[in-house]
Parts: C-alpha cells; sequence; structure tokens
C-alpha cells in the first residue's frame, strides 16, 4: 500500500508529471480497535481536564495582534465552559489585512507551483501528527461526536494533500493548438486576494479547503472564521505557519461577520471571495461583490456553499434494513447540523406505515449527551440562537404529525441539547418540508410512486444532495438523472462526501462555483492567459541566436 510519508516522517515527494496518482484520502479512525478508542479518549481527556481558555489572536503579516475587544466560544454541550477567546477584528483591521495580503501576493503567485504544494503537504503533515488532539479540541468547541470530528479532521488533511497535487497539475496549463507558424500556450495566473469566509459546522475541514485550494493557485489569502469555533480555525493558521507559508500571505482575522465579512467582501483589492453558510448571507454577498467601486481592478468572483433541504428517495423495491439506519445517520449525525443532511424522506405510499414505525424504533435507541461520551450519537446544537429556535420547530409539530421526539427526560439539562424529531403527514407548504432548520428534525412525505417522489424531491429552489433507495438497475439510472442535486447517492446516506471521490457541492439555491475537493475546483482562483507567438518572423536574425 502507498504510504504519503517517508521514514522519517516528511512527505513524500510527489509524480511532477502525475501528481494525482499517489492521492489517498486519509483514512478514518477504526473504533472497533479498543487501542484507538483509548488514544482519542486520552485527547478527550487532555482537553477536558485543562479548563484554561485558548487565547485566539488575529494573524496580520505573520504578527499576533489583539484586535478590539474579545469573544468566547464556548462548549455547546456546557455552555458555562468558555473554550477559547478570540481576539475581534475591525473594518479597518480587515482594510490592513488586505493591504498586506496585497503586497505579498505577486511573490506567492511566482512561486512555483511545486513549492506551494510542499507547504501545504507539511501542513498535513503537522495536522496527521495531532489528529486525535483536533479532533478532541472540536468535541469541545463545536460539540462534535468522537467520529464525526475525526472525519473533519481526515478531510482537512484530503484537502491539503489533494490541491497541493492539484497545483501541479493547473501549473501545466491547458493544450491548445499551435499550427506551423505559430505557437499558443495556455496558462493560468492566480487572480489576486481571496476572503475566505467560513462556517462552524465543519470547523476545520472548510477553511481548510477554502484556504487551501486559493494558496494551491497561488493566491494571497485573508480568511475570516466562525464566531462560533475561531480555536479551531485557527490550528489551520498554525499548521501553514508550522509548515513555512511565508508571513503575510494568509491573514486571520475572527470577528463578526456583518463587519468584518462585510468589509472585506466589499474592499476593492479582494479579486475572489468564497464563501460557505447560509442561502441569505450567500444572497448577500453576491449582490455587494456584483458592485464595481473606484479603484477596483477586478470583477469579483465569488464561490458560495449553501444550504440544502435534501431529500431521499425510498422505491417500493429498496431494502428497509438499509434505508431506515442511513436515513437515521443522514438525518441526525451532528444533530442534523450538515448542509448535506436528508431533512425529508420520501417514501411510496406502500411503505410509508412501516417505514415510519421502524424509523421511530430505530430514533428511539440514539443516545443524546456530551460527545465527551464516545458512546453518543448526537451531541449538542451550535449555540443558543438554533437551540432556541430548533426547540421552537421541534414542539410546533402537531400530535397528529409527531412521529417521534426523544421526551425531555432523555435529554441532558446542561447544554442546548435538541430532541432528534420525526415528522409526517404535512401539508406541502409546511416548514419542515421547504426550509432549511439545521437541527436534528425529518420529515417523512409519501407519494404515489417513484415519479411522484421526483417531483416532490425537485419542488425546492435548493439542489445539494439527494439520496435514493433502490434495486432497480433502470430506475437508478433514469431517477439519479432527474433529480436537483449536485451530489446524487444511490443505496447509502447523504453525508459524508470525501476530497478525489465525490467532489462536493450544489446549484440552484444551494450555491456557485466548482465543487469542493474535485478536479476544477482551483480553476476558480486563476485566470487563464494564452500567449500566442509568431514563429516565422520577417527578418530572421542568426546573430541573435547565438
Ligand atoms: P452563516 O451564513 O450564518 O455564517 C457563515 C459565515 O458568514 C460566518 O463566518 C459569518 O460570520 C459570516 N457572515 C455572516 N454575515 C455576514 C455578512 N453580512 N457578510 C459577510 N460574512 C458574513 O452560516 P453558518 O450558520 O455558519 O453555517 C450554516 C449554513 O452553512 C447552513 O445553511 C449550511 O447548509 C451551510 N453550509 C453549506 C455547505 C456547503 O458545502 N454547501 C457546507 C457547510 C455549511
Amino acid at each position: 500500500m502507498t504510504t504519503r510519508t517517508s521514514a522519517d516522517g516528511a512527505p513524500r515527494p510527489l509524480d511532477h508529471d502525475d501528481p494525482m496518482r499517489d492521492y489517498l484520502p486519509e483514512p478514518t479512525r477504526r473504533w472497533h480497535d479498543a487501542a484507538v478508542r483509548r488514544a482519542m479518549g486520552a485527547a478527550v481527556a487532555r482537553r477536558d481536564e485543562d479548563r484554561s481558555v485558548i487565547e485566539v489572536p488575529l494573524v496580520v503579516d505573520g504578527r499576533r495582534l489583539d484586535g478590539e475587544g474579545t469573544r468566547d466560544s464556548v462548549d455547546p454541550g456546557e455552555p458555562t465552559r468558555v473554550v477559547a477567546r478570540a481576539a475581534e477584528a475591525t473594518a479597518g483591521l480587515a482594510d490592513r489585512a488586505v493591504a498586506v495580503a496585497a503586497t505579498h501576493h505577486p511573490a506567492w503567485a511566482t512561486t512555483r507551483a511545486v513549492d506551494r504544494a510542499a507547504v501545504l503537504r507539511r501542513a498535513a503533515a503537522w495536522m496527521r501528527d495531532r489528529r486525535d488532539d483536533l479532533s478532541a479540541l472540536q468535541v469541545f468547541e463545536a460539540g462534535k461526536p468522537w467520529a464525526e470530528a475525526d472525519a473533519d479532521v481526515c478531510e482537512a488533511i484530503d484537502f491539503l494533500e489533494y490541491y497541493a497535487r492539484q497545483a501541479i497539475v493547473l501549473a501545466h496549463g491547458a493544450p491548445v493548438q499551435s499550427p506551423p507558424g505559430e505557437r499558443n500556450t495556455m496558462g493560468y495566473r492566480a487572480r489576486g486576494v481571496t476572503a475566505v469566509i467560513a462556517p462552524w459546522n465543519f470547523p476545520l475541514a472548510i477553511p481548510t479547503g477554502m484556504v487551501s485550494g486559493a494558496l494551491a493557485a497561488g493566491n494571497a489569502v485573508v480568511l475570516k472564521p466562525a464566531e462560533q469555533t475561531p480555536a479551531i480555525a485557527h490550528q489551520l493558521v498554525r499548521a501553514l505557519e508550522a509548515a513555512g507559508l511565508p508571513d503575510g500571505v494568509l491573514g486571520f482575522l475572527p470577528g463578526p461577520g456583518e463587519v468584518v465579512g462585510a468589509r472585506l467582501v466589499a474592499h476593492p483589492d479582494v479579486a475572489t471571495i468564497v464563501f460557505t453558510g447560509s442561502r441569505e448571507v450567500g444572497f448577500g454577498i453576491n449582490e455587494t461583490a456584483a458592485r464595481v467601486v473606484d479603484g477596483q481592478r477586478t470583477i469579483k468572483r465569488v464561490v458560495c456553499e449553501l444550504g440544502g433541504k435534501n431529500p431521499m428517495l425510498v422505491a417500493a423495491d429498496a431494502d428497509l434494513d438499509e434505508v431506515v439506519p442511513a436515513a437515521a445517520y443522514s438525518a441526525f449525525g451532528f444533530a442534523g447540523q450538515k448542509c448535506s443532511a436528508t431533512s425529508r424522506l420520501l417514501v411510496v405510499d406502500e411503505l410509508h406505515d412501516q417505514l415510519v414505525d421502524r424509523l421511530a424504533a430505530h430514533a428511539e435507541q440514539l443516545l443524546v449527551g456530551h460527545p465527551r461520551d464516545g458512546e453518543v450519537d448526537l451531541g449538542p446544537v451550535i449555540d443558543a440562537e438554533a437551540h432556541e429556535r430548533l426547540l421552537g420547530v421541534v414542539h410546533a409539530v402537531g400530535r397528529g404529525q409527531l412521529v417521534h421526539r426523544h421526551p425531555d427526560g432523555a435529554l441532558p439539562e446542561d447544554g442546548w441539547f435538541v430532541p432528534p424529531t420525526i415528522a409526517a403527514q404535512l401539508a406541502a407548504d409546511h416548514p419542515l418540508r421547504t426550509e432549511e432548520h439545521f437541527g436534528p428534525v425529518l420529515a417523512v412525505v409519501d407519494g404515489r410512486d417513484l415519479d411522484d417522489l421526483v417531483d416532490i424531491a425537485n419542488a425546492t429552489p435548493y439542489a445539494l444532495t439527494a439520496g435514493l433507495f433502490t434495486r432497480s438497475s433502470q430506475d437508478i439510472a433514469r431517477v439519479a438523472g432527474r433529480l436537483r442535486a449536485g451530489n446524487v447517492y444511490v443505496n447509502r446516506g447523504t453525508t459524508g462526501a470525501v476530497v478525489g471521490r465525490q467532489p462536493f457541492g450544489g446549484y440552484g439555491h444551494s450555491g456557485v462555483g466548482s465543487k469542493a475537493g474535485g478536479p476544477d475546483y482551483l480553476k476558480q482562483f486563476v485566470d487563464p492567459v494564452v500567449v500566442t507567438e509568431n514563429t516565422v518572423r520577417a527578418g530572421f536574425t542568426p546573430d541573435l541566436m547565438a
């Protein structure tokens, strides 16, 4: 089997002609192995016992700055516990960070792709060496159960390894025709300062993907992490610093989205904006970015990865033994706080009652608790606002509609826990069928047949993920082609895209841009440039050819 590192732990050199050849995703932990569980348990216990507050700085030009005030991030499973205290940036500091990034952009853009790739791969090695500690931090700052936290760290490593290799592919340029007498070359030039605005739900993986994509393509970056998870995002900065990324190429600006994020979006010297988050904020970013202001030399490019209202379709010939655990995990994994989560389970009439009963019985067994306990299935939701909003949603489900809701007594008293909830018999315009709630709430909807389910599935402007369970290969081909979704999963859950295997991203209201973790992603950070040389000039000058 290919290993990623040499005996001394350094990344193995890449094959420059075929850099993707040895790319392999980082294997997630095998929890059935007692030694693996013990190691993660020890990392979680270390983090749990260490009650000191992690100080998260602003980083501009390689220097740590204090900012204006601070904001605490807390443990969603025990909100009285402060995990980290992040310095808060201002609009003025955003201006300064962009100016610094603009100064450092040209040197980074002209650094050889293999050298940029080497920095990213050393950052991956840094994360690999600290995997359990990085996961344990997610348990406390993001409320992620162990396996979810581990998958997030693996994905971050994968982005670094994958885009490192893609940087070399991109540097090869694109093939174009050169007829006799003319030499044409097509290459790619880094666009300029990239603003990265990140969410909290994949607090290491998503910032790492967006930042490393932009860096791999040769851009200086300013990263604004989510307010809820600055300490985790700061680990990416530490990894890249340790990997030798030159000072000034990456700025780090924790702070309020409406102030710091908004300033980065509007700044005339930002060429590209990469955003992952809610539809409302994404729409606003597109609108602002479209306005060209005085002194601006580019038309901004916006890459947005937004929400979803993801369906899973269950055909009459589906195997419910497979559907039930896949649907439950897709809906309730990480308390439903994944953009790819299933929030609508669409089933043919004849299976509806059976599926609902079995799903309720399965959901009843789910253990909700603080994710420091490696056994829990669902942890808390991210913050007080989400908690209050989601409790409102689950308690608004009428008695005739409620299929399952964990009783209050089954939830820990402390912490922002929301009972996993399943509802059925909902009118077509019920918010549980139309809106993204981003929590552990699943709507079950029945339809006449598979075609009817496809129509129901497609009746949303979102188009992120969709699932289909059937044993018919004809139906797979037909329905997968009709489902309005960027990622269609057949006979499996709708979450857990792996870099390089399931390039990920939606369209419609779910986003704009090329898929993360796929072969087109880096091209969003560059402008193609063609050089055409006339090779049969008049006035041939042999004396100049010596
Ligand atoms: P959010 O939109 O509230 O915040 C995301 C980021 O935007 C944060 O850093 C926030 O500070 C910043 N922000 C807020 N207002 C801003 C403004 N006016 N200008 C600039 N930046 C601003 O989203 P969230 O709650 O962090 O994340 C959850 C959402 O993200 C869900 O809708 C989910 O579906 C989506 N998501 C999508 C994907 C995907 O790949 N499609 C992945 C993860 C999450």
